[in-house]
């Protein structure tokens, strides 16, 4: 879906399917290097992290391994609460091995925070993060990011994986709702 196809709803566009490729296909060249003869379990938090995960995943050039799991996430709201549960694993055993974590959008860096932490409980050689997006305003807890995408503002953005209320998933750029579509979507 493109920002035409609903024009009607956004407010504005943040960052173009082209700006967002060419930062992961750079992304990806430096992780294909730092990652050159090793076979990374490279994992997204589900769902958001999906669409980032394959495009990445798709430029790198060493061989990988791919893995999912489900925590808990926005639902309704807007605000994450530092409380995490696991609604699906990872299939993988991590213990011994490299793990990359592919991110949509650190916001209050709680989930990363949680994740990077249980992995390493876990037995996992070591653990590196790939965030698309970060909203610096919003941190809670530092998270060490190797691999970073963009920086942006405080607002609540969909698009390449982001959803309302579980739509927008599937524009092919990141974009600001207009407050009414959002505010819709809450209530
Ligand atoms: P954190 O634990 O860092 O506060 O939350 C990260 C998660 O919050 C993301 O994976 C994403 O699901 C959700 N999130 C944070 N900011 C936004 C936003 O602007 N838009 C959407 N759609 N989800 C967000």
């Amino acid at each position: 879906m493109r920002i035409a196809d609903i024009q009607e709803n956004i407010d504005h566009e943040l960052i173009s399917h082209e700006q967002i490729m060419s930062k992961i296909e750079e992304v990806a060249a430096q992780a294909s290097k730092d990652y050159e003869g090793r076979v990374p379990i490279v994992m997204a938090v589900l769902k958001g992290a999906v669409c980032t995960l394959t495009a990445f995943t798709q430029a790198m050039t060493c061989h990988l391994e791919m893995d999912f799991m489900s925590i808990s996430s926005y639902g309704k709201s807007m605000s994450s609460s530092g409380s995490i549960t696991v609604r699906q694993d990872l299939t993988s055993d991590v213990k011994g091995r490299d793990v990359l974590i592919v991110e949509d959008i650190i916001d209050s860096g709680y989930t990363l925070d949680w994740l990077v932490k249980e992995l390493k409980r876990r037995g996992a050689a070591s653990v590196e993060i790939f965030a698309l997006l970060e909203k610096p305003a919003r941190r809670m807890v530092e998270v060490d990011v190797k691999y970073k995408g963009f920086e942006i503002p405080d607002e609540f953005v969909v698009g390449f994986g982001l959803d309302c209320d579980e739509q927008y998933r599937n524009l092919d750029c990141i974009a600001v709702l207009k407050p009414e579509v959002y505010e819709g979507a809450l209530t």
